[in-house]
């Protein structure tokens, strides 16, 4: 094994330096990125949305097996995902890290490759950030600025009675991607000679570990002159984001549950682990896919869009939130989030 390099030899202001001279320049609202006292948007007329968050140690990812180029493509990916889910383009981005003494530059410079591979695909740049050093642990702050037309931004609290629910992609595939890495790291605690079976669930645990931010269908409204009346991520799992859509519209919906999108890799884990996928893509999270109400008008332009499901419709508030089951039953949508599954 080659030596490792301590983050003490470099020092703070050698270790910026290094992890950042690579980043180039690709939006020209970029007017002064990294190096100075602060970093210079002009985002010429257009609004700017800024979204942030917050990734600690422990409580949000797991060193055991999120490795640190996925943690940086994925901390990156998931804040992209809340500029787009206002319908947003994402132009700059912030990081910043706390790290322990138990980190090495090799370790913070394969996190920060995870940070320029989703740079680069999403085309935002890195602008700034902020490096200290922490007692325990790694903790990651990301903010993201992006540009939108002036009042094309996407709110919750817009949709109206009669509105199709539409999700993009699938849903469920990140929180058995977790389940499976939990059990996995349970086994091996107990084990460690124990190597992991993961090799054919490899679809699941990567939509857990390196999440996409859905560019493509906030690219779509725009090719097809069409903004949806309400729009969210969904980090948390269906039934929670939509009671969100529903409390802030002040409205009710109805779900079909054989409507919702379920990729077969998904389907086929879930039965193998005594899963339900439904319960998955309801109470699962980490999607990052977009959950949104169109006007029925639009239907024939998302119906042109296989990535676009329509999953039920926005009724009167008293008609209350519900789910139309495989069955025929109509059941309470509660929100269960995926904190109720004992997950971290
Ligand atoms: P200050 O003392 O004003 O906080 P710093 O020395 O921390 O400035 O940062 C110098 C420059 O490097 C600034 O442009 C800052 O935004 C950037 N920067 C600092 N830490 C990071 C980081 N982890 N990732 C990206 N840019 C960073
Ligand atoms: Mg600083």
């Amino acid at each position: 094994m080659s030596e490792l390099t301590e983050i003490s030899s470099l020092g703070e202001f050698g270790l910026i330096e290094h992890l950042t001279k690579n980043f180039e320049i690709q939006n020209a609202s970029t007017i002064l990125a990294i190096g100075d006292d602060g970093a210079v948007i002009d985002h010429f007329g257009k609004q700017t949305v800024i979204s942030t968050d917050l990734l600690i140690d422990g409580i949000h990812f797991d060193l055991m097996y999120n490795p640190l180029k996925h943690l940086g493509y994925k901390s990156v990916v998931v804040n992209l995902s809340d500029i787009y889910a206002m319908n947003a383009t994402p132009t700059q981005i912030t990081v910043s890290i706390a790290i322990s003494s138990r980190f090495t530059t090799e370790a913070v410079t394969e996190f920060y490759e995870g940070i320029f591979l989703a740079c680069e695909k999403y085309g935002v740049d890195l602008v700034g950030g902020d490096t200290s050093s922490s007692q325990k642990g790694f903790i990651i702050s990301v903010t993201a600025v992006g540009e939108v037309t002036p009042n094309h931004f996407v709110k919750r609290d817009g949709a109206k009675k009669g509105d199709l629910i539409c999700v993009s992609g699938d849903l469920g595939a990140a929180f058995i991607g977790l389940t499976l890495l939990e059990r996995e790291k349970k086994i091996f605690l107990e084990n460690p000679k124990i190597q992991p079976d993961l090799e054919n669930e490899s679809y699941v645990i990567g939509r857990f570990l390196k999440p996409e931010a859905r560019k493509d269908i906030v690219e779509f409204f725009e090719q097809n002159k069409m903004i949806p009346t309400a729009m969210m991520d969904l980090s948390d799992g269906l039934s929670s984001d939509i009671l969100h859509i529903c409390r802030q519209s002040n409205l009710g919906c109805r779900i079909h549950e054989d409507k919702i999108p379920i990729a077969d890799e998904t389907r086929n884990a879930a039965f193998k682990f005594s899963l339900d996928p439904t319960m998955c893509a309801l109470n699962g999270g980490e999607d990052y896919e977009l959950l949104f109400t169109v006007n029925q008008e639009d239907y024939d332009k998302i119906n042109t869009n296989s990535q676009i499901s329509v999953v039920g419709y926005m009724t009167e508030a008293e008609e209350k939130t519900k789910l139309i089951t495989k069955g025929g039953n109509t059941v309470d949508i509660v929100a269960q989030g995926w904190n109720a599954f004992g997950a971290k």
